[in-house]
């Protein structure tokens, strides 16, 4: 086959802050592998260095150290090739940028969208929260309020980054009490802190806490002492996180799982461990977000998924736009068509 890696750049129409950091732009890897017939697969590497310590140059070099690999394989071999390339490099955003890559290109030989190959019957709508990204009471009560009018019935806020009880409350005024409202604290706080947060937001109807603190036992002990459920998100790729229930939730994430083999293994592990899962983007590329929605076809997760994002880009036409908070999986083959041009 033949091999393209390209590193892109992509804006975002505003800073995008957490409490881990703030982002502006955003580095996306593309790989392109192409076979002698002409068919071509897309895979993406979209590491968030601040948040996951894995860097854009990390997986770069991982799909470099791969090329030889890819030269001399048709890709047909999915499986295997994949475990060799395993063998050059474990990082997991690189392994999933090559199974996606593979799973698309082995979709266009056989005319099939990637879902059914995993045993979906059918490109089953999956439900959606809106990212709100303002961190001001008006701007977010905007948002909240845009969010209603285009069908959402959840929204997600960023929380442990100032004025939250403010912000809470002015998107619980504007979104509507039918809203479901989801909050990311991104470990900031200690089981402590969580618990006073969580006693003061829970009149307000929250319908999740992703990461309100990190670690397992910190995760456990929370989740004993607040009503409100508590999902994994960064602890999710902890040792052992997802043998032995800690919480009601985890959250997945394709490039954190190693592709989309490798998250449907991580949710068939975490659902035999008694939690619920659900998928999110970590801001990734069309390519990243429509290989979770063949995931989500295949999985079908039990809670809202954090993969209507790519709005939160400036500039390129969004390819896969949600509606009434739903995203439908492709059905053309592979990953979806039109999704390349977004990188150019
Ligand atoms: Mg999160």
């Amino acid at each position: 086959m033949n091999v393209r890696i390209q590193v892109m750049r992509a804006r975002l129409r505003a800073p995008f802050d957490s409490a881990w950091g703030s982002v502006t732009e955003r580095e996306l890897v593309l790989l392109e592998l192409e076979d002698d017939d002409g068919n071509r697969g897309l895979g993406e590497a979209a590491p968030l260095a601040g948040y996951e310590g894995v860097g854009i140059d990390d997986s770069r070099l991982g799909l470099e150290r791969c090329q030889e690999l890819f030269a001399r394989s048709d890709g047909a071999d999915r499986g295997d090739l994949l475990a060799r390339c395993g063998e050059q490099t474990v990082v997991p955003h690189a392994l999933a940028a090559i199974d996606e890559a593979l799973w698309d290109l082995a979709g266009r030989r056989a005319g099939e969208p990637v879902w059914r190959m995993l045993g979906a019957a059918q490109p089953q709508p999956i439900d959606v929260n809106w990212t709100i990204a303002s961190t001001d009471r008006a701007g977010a009560a905007r948002e909240a309020g845009s969010a209603r009018s285009a069908g959402y019935r959840c929204v997600k806020v960023k929380v442990g980054i100032g004025d939250d009880a403010g912000r809470l409350a002015a998107v619980r005024a504007a979104a509507g009490p039918a809203m479901a409202i989801r909050l990311d604290a991104n470990g900031a706080w200690s089981v402590g802190e969580a618990v006073a947060a969580l006693r003061a937001f829970e009149p307000l109807g929250i319908e999740l806490c992703e990461e309100p603190v990190h670690g397992l036992e910190a995760a456990a002990e929370l989740s004993a002492l607040t009503r409100i459920p508590v999902a994994i998100d960064e602890t999710s790729q902890l040792d052992g996180a997802l043998e032995q229930r800690v919480c009601r939730a985890v959250c997945l994430k394709v490039g954190r799982s190693g592709g989309i083999s490798a998250t449907i293994a991580d949710a068939r592990r975490a659902r035999d461990a008694g939690y619920q899962v659900y998928l999110a983007s970590a801001l990734d590329g069309p390519v990243g977000i429509a290989a979770a929605l063949h995931v989500a076809a295949a999985i079908r997760p039990d809670r809202f998924c954090g993969l209507a994002t790519l709005g939160l880009f400036a500039g390129a036409d969004n390819p896969l736009p949600p509606r009434d908070g739903v995203l439908v999986p492709p059905t053309s083959p592979g990953l979806g068509a039109g999704l390349g041009a977004w990188y150019s």
